[in-house]
């Protein structure tokens, strides 16, 4: 691989950054000022042949098109709507992604969050901290898990493991996606409105693409109503944030947990006041082991891609 120039969009992890200089040509994008950062693509544009983007700085329709010689974009995120697929699929450029190994640690945080907004468990924490358990005495009950009927929005990779997790609480799992998956005895709602007004957590775990922009909005908050809590661990543009920050305001939605906001990192500082949110800082796949499978996962599609053999996780 030493002769692939690589264009690294954001400084995602060190490990990936470290094999990708030792065994590669390397190109760190915000090493330039966003101001001059066509200049920088002008200058390299004649060396670059790969781009590894993330979650938060992909690949869009500009930096494809100032990069002639680009042959594959190698992503480390499963999610793909930081890349412009159409101008790839136009161009003939490959794109690959990071699926599966990151599945149980989101899948995870998604029960993490589920539970931690129903029993208050930064909120407690914080109490214990602050001295209130002495001078106030015990903390207020709060809402139990195990149980509550949990929907899922898209029902893939992520969501499966998000219901197989939900059943070990005992909760009946219910779905929405575009079609009904055959093979598991989950109720399916064809609408996110009925699938919102039939259960007590909505979980989003669908992809982003314009479709899906806004999935959750007023009438689907409205739906799941003043005792259903919300968990966003999909991505931020799921989910009207205006609206959603009203309904919690409101009262009309009873609580949420949210890994992902749509102007990342910027997160309405009305929530900050709020008791019944947890707010994180987009952590799903942010564990030491996952992210070490996540960078072998792009290094190896990369070294496939240049010994001319199948690559590990195609997606065009
Ligand atoms: P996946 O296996 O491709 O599952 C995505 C699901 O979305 C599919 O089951 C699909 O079902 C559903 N979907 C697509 N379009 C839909 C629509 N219009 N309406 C309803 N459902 C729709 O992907 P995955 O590996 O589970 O990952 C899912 C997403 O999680 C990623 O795209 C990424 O954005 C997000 N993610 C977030 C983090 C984090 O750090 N918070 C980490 C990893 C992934 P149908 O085809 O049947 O509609």
């Amino acid at each position: 691989m030493e002769t692939l120039g690589v264009l690294l969009t954001f400084p995602m992890n060190p490990y990936l950054e470290e094999e990708l200089d030792r065994r590669c040509n390397l190109f760190r994008l915000w090493e330039s000022p966003p101001e001059s950062r066509c200049e920088f693509l002008r200058a390299h544009a004649g060396s670059i042949r790969a781009v590894v983007g993330n979650a938060t700085c992909g690949a869009d329709a500009d930096t494809i098109d100032a990069l002639p010689k680009l042959e594959i974009i190698s992503s480390f995120s499963v999610g793909l709507d930081k890349i412009d697929l159409e101008k790839c699929r136009q161009r003939g450029i490959r794109v690959t992604n990071t699926p599966d190994v990151l599945t149980e640690d989101t899948a995870d945080l998604a029960i993490g969050l589920a539970i931690a907004v129903l029993r208050r468990i930064p909120q407690a924490d914080r109490y214990v901290r602050s001295g209130s358990w002495k001078s106030k005495g015990d903390y207020k009950l709060t809402n139990k898990f195990s149980g509550k009927t949990v929907g899922i929005i898209g029902l893939g990779r992520i969501g499966m493991a998000v219901a197989k997790r939900a059943e070990a609480f005992d909760c009946p799992i219910s779905y929405h996606s575009r079609s009904e998956k055959p093979g598991t005895n989950y109720k399916y709602y064809s609408t996110v409105v009925d699938l919102a007004a039939n259960c007590q957590v909505l979980v989003v775990a669908c992809a982003l693409t314009p479709e899906t922009r806004h999935i959750v909005n007023r009438e689907v908050m409205d739906a799941l109503g003043p005792k259903g809590v919300l968990i966003n661990i999909g991505r931020g543009p799921h989910v009207d944030e205006a609206e959603l920050v009203k309904a919690l305001v409101e009262g009309r939605l009873g609580g949420a947990g949210i890994d992902v906001f749509e102007q990342e990192p910027h997160v309405p500082e009305e929530l900050f006041d709020l008791e019944n949110v947890v707010l994180l800082p987009h952590v799903g796949s942010g564990t030491v082991e996952t992210r070490k499978a996540m960078a072998d996962l792009v290094l190896g599609n990369l070294e496939a891609h240049c010994t001319n053999k199948p690559l590990l996780t195609p997606v065009i």
